[in-house]
């Protein structure tokens, strides 16, 4: 396997294991782990932060103007996002963000700002990223695309479990049905819906641990 500039786009629904299983094949693969998902929270997050709110009809082309966004990429195949400079990675995994982050990721000007930035880190780098449109949209010509899927419930117990693990009050209904609603605002949206690419490896993670789906990715890698 010869890891130079190659591109493992990896998209599916919120809670699918998407980002902890790029970040386990980063560190096996020797690629860095870039997670797009972080970049739209930022900028949902810089909104909340300036805007107050976040609504429809916000002037999105002076709110990226403010913004300067950056990915550093860890040995432990983590990736750190930064805002003007700052670490916000903690900041970022917040349910209010989430609730929030819908009409971010609708505004066409807001994708093509961070799909530049995607671009620019691709050049320099091997990279896996993980994501929505990443193959449909980002890179379609991407050398490996997998679509990395799980039922409503498995993700929510993964959800669920991921802020527990942080100390985070979990109500497990309302995580349920914030999944829900971001498949649908994902699925139905007009630039860079959440779709598998017609080239994807299409993958049901709900009976799979991720030990498994990473040992998979990582054989696909190997045949690339
Ligand atoms: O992957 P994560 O759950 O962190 O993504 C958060 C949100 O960011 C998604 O629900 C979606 O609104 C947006 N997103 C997107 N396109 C991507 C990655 C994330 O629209 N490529």
């Amino acid at each position: 396997m010869s890891v130079d500039g190659i591109i493992v786009a990896v998209d599916g629904p919120a809670g699918s294991g998407k980002s902890s299983v790029a970040r386990e094949v980063a560190l096996r693969a020797g690629l860095k782990y870039v997670d797009s998902g972080a970049l739209y929270r930022a900028v949902t997050l810089h909104t909340m932060r300036t805007r107050g709110k976040v609504v429809e009809g916000l002037d999105f082309s002076s709110i990226i103007d403010e913004i300067t966004l950056q990915q550093r990429y860890n040995d432990d195949g983590t990736c750190t996002t930064f805002l003007n400079g700052d670490d916000v990675s903690e900041d970022i995994r917040t349910e209010q963000i989430a609730a929030n982050i819908g009409i971010v990721s609708d505004q066409r000007v807001v994708r093509d700002f961070i799909n530049n930035y995607i671009r620019s880190w691709a050049a320099d780098n091997s990279i896996i990223i993980d994501g929505r449109d990443i193959g449909t949209v980002v890179f379609p010509d991407a050398t490996l695309k997998v679509y990395l899927d799980a039922s409503v419930d498995e993700r929510t117990r993964r959800r669920s479990l991921e802020y527990a693990e942080k100390g985070k009050d979990v109500d497990v209904n309302s995580i349920k049905s914030q999944i829900i609603l971001r498949d649908t605002q994902d699925e139905d949206r007009q630039f860079g819906a959440l779709k598998k690419a017609n080239d994807a490896h299409y993958l049901d993670t709900s009976n799979h641990s991720r030990e498994e789906v990473v040992t998979i990715l990582c054989d696909m890698i190997n045949e690339i």
